[in-house]
């Protein structure tokens, strides 16, 4: 039994930790790997730092901060949470029961399985517009990915660079993508370019050159645990009132998983204000009225 469980351990359940830890909670986070920050390479658009760090450092950093506050860190899949008599957070080990719950679960970005991906992996290949449009400014670039997702991808990227291609590789397109935006429907062969990407390679045997792609294919997985237990979505994001909270008593959510701008310091700014609720409903619940 705890008093409160967060899931992820990103930078918004991390923040989470800090406050629920500070304020005399049983803290525990529960976290598979280390999520969309793993995958910056360098930030500098985050306060404090007067040179770039990387995403690896700055989770590694949060979590240390957290292990030395007494926040348990378990390294673990939830795959289910549940109402009994109070909240469950089912792990394929184990199943924890607490008074209060954060999803921090991030925002899952699926990659999908085309040759020179990894390769090009901070060398063209981006997974978010509103980091790293700035590098391609006055470039060609292209966004991967059909749908809504992809298209705010594109729509991000539009006043920065000189021109953006949407390329569903072989699925449909959605139909309001406007017409300075222009769609490739062809299914990819490969990723072209030596150190650097250049350029796109599809399997009718066509080319077009850029100098960044974006993958932005789908975006889902947050708000199914949400689903599970009734609480409310919109579309894969989990809905969340100004106080980080759902529309479940003691369930909050935090981060790139309540939607808006996917950012480090919103995702902070998130996981503090969750943290800060879940501490007064735990209380409110113990008969404290008072705040500390
Ligand atoms: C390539 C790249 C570059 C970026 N660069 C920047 C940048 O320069 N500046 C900036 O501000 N932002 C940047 N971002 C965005 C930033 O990383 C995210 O906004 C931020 O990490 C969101 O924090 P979060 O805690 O909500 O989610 P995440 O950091 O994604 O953490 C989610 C956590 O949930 C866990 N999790 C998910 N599902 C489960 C499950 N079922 N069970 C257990 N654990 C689970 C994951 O393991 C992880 O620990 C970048 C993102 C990417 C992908």
């Amino acid at each position: 039994m705890k008093d409160v469980i967060i899931i992820g351990k990103g930078p918004a359940g991390i923040t989470a930790s800090l406050y629920t830890v500070r304020a005399g909670l049983n803290t525990t986070v529960i976290g598979k790997d280390s999520g969309a920050l793993s995958k910056a390479s360098e930030i500098e658009n985050y306060y404090g730092f007067e040179t770039p760090i990387s995403g690896g450092e700055l989770i590694s950093r949060g979590i240390a901060q957290a292990k030395n506050l007494g926040v348990n860190i378990i390294e673990d899949e939830v795959v289910g949470i549940g109402f009994e008599d109070m909240l469950t957070v089912k792990t394929a080990n184990n199943v924890y029961k607490a008074d209060s719950v954060i999803i921090a679960t991030g925002s899952p970005r699926k990659a999908p399985e085309i040759e020179g991906l990894d390769k090009y992996n901070g060398k063209g290949i981006s997974y978010c517009a509103v980091c790293d449009a700035f590098f391609y400014r006055g470039k060609d670039v292209a966004v991967l990915g059909c749908c809504d997702y992809a298209l705010s991808e594109a729509l991000e990227l539009l006043p920065v660079v000189n021109s953006v291609t949407m390329i569903t590789n072989g699925s449909k397109p959605i139909d309001n993508i406007p017409q300075e935006i222009k769609v490739i429907d062809t299914p990819i062969d490969r990723l072209l370019g030596d150190d650097l990407l250049t350029g796109v390679a599809f399997k009718d045997g066509t080319e077009i050159s850029v100098a960044g792609l974006f993958v932005a294919v789908g975006v889902a997985g947050s708000s199914d645990l949400a689903k599970k237990l009734g609480v409310n979505t919109v579309g894969t994001k989990i809905a969340v009132d100004e106080n980080m909270a759902t529309n479940l008593p003691g369930l909050y959510a935090a981060g790139d998983c309540t939607g808006g701008m996917l950012q480090i310091a919103k995702a902070v700014y998130e996981g503090a204000k969750a943290g800060s609720e879940a501490i007064k409903y735990i209380r409110k619940k113990n008969g404290i009225t008072h705040e500390v």
